[in-house]
């Protein structure tokens, strides 16, 4: 649906560069990446409606600026611009009758629409008597109703408080599935990315550091910068490695090994002292129905979460960390 070649797009203080991605049809594809990494410029690169891009753009087999002629890309921002004086259904119809859509096919495009997005009850009102997520939705209709091959969303929800922006989020899974649009999505929230997402990009400094699926990027950084950015925690150098592990694992002198909080559990010490190494606890706390660990190992401190805890286990106590070691990761040093 969307294929990506060799694209560069430069400002005078910032550049896309070598960007190459292919997007398949009915594909959640998500750009996820910090403030400033680029992810913008390259939605709107995909939307055509950016200037002097190099490379090749192609969706649905034809060049980005004739399939946005056609009408086969629509795009939802986080601030939803609605037009003022146009009521809710003057909103979601505007772009059917631009195109002359026979009136019977609006109608019904249109009551499908808003049926889907809960917003039957809305029709008459205007943009100003709305609330944000409601304002949101309207956006998002006016966007689908169109029955385009590609949705461009930028950020639509990180306006929203949270629970409107879970709610959001999968009443946007339930329609995706259901018309099999083909999204690609952008955000800087890792958790949005990981719950919407059939594929995840993570930009970086207006290049693609690593692409694959939710459990691809969360099994297999690529390096410490895509660990670290996907929230892990326990990275240790060669030399820290070795102060734990001793000989037991061969870390190399670039390398890293990753031992993600919620593959380790602390219990009093004792027992099997094969897959675990000893340490002090220096804070407890209890959030969302998980203990979040504090512990000094050698000198390193290590964050645990694990969502039972052994009564006697308190703050100073030594005990035993586990880790399995399927679950250890390996990965490369950031460059
Ligand atoms: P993101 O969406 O990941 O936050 P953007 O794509 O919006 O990042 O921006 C990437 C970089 O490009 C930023 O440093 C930004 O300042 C710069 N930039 C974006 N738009 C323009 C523009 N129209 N002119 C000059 N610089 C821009
Ligand atoms: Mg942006």
């Amino acid at each position: 649906m969307v294929e990506i070649k060799n694209l560069e797009k430069s400002y005078e203080e910032f550049s896309l560069k070598n960007i190459n991605i292919e997007v398949e049809e009915g594909e959640f594809l998500t750009l996820l990446g910090e403030s400033g990494s680029g992810k913008s410029t390259l939605l709107r690169s995909m939307a055509g409606i950016e200037e002097k891009v190099k490379g090749s753009i192609k969706i649905a087999g034809n060049d980005v600026k004739t399939a946005l002629k056609r009408g086969d890309i629509s795009m939802v921002f986080q601030d939803p611009l609605l037009l003022p004086h146009l009521t809710v259904k003057g909103n979601v119809v505007f772009g059917l009758k631009m195109r002359k859509v026979e009136k019977a096919e609006k109608e019904r495009r249109y009551q499908e629409i808003v049926k889907e997005l809960e917003i039957e009850h809305l029709g008459d009102r205007y943009p100003s008597e709305l609330s944000g997520g409601q304002r949101q939705r309207v956006s998002i209709a006016r966007a689908l109703v169109m029955n385009p091959k590609l949705l461009l969303m930028d950020e639509p929800f990180s306006a929203l408080d949270t629970n409107l922006r879970e709610r959001m989020q999968e009443l946007l899974k339930k329609i995706q599935r259901h018309h099999g649009t083909t999204i690609v999505f952008v955000t800087h929230d890792r958790n949005e990315a990981f719950y919407l997402s059939s594929r995840i990009a993570i930009m970086r400094k207006g290049k693609i550091e690593q692409v694959g699926t939710p459990e691809e990027l969360y099994n297999m950084p690529k390096n410490t910068y895509t660990a670290r950015f996907l929230g892990m925690e326990n990275i240790l150098n060669s030399q820290e490695a070795s102060a734990i592990f001793g000989e037991k694992y061969r870390v190399a002198k670039d390398q890293y090994l990753v031992l993600k909080s919620e593959d380790l559990e602390v219990r009093s010490a004792e027992s099997d002292k094969n897959n675990s190494f000893p340490g002090k606890i220096s804070e407890i706390s209890f959030k969302n129905g998980f203990y979040y660990i504090y512990a000094v190992v050698k000198g390193i401190n290590f964050k645990i979460i694990q969502n039972g805890l052994e009564k006697n286990v308190e703050k100073k106590d030594e005990v035993d960390i586990y880790y399995k070691e399927d679950k250890l990761i390996f990965t490369e040093g950031e460059k």
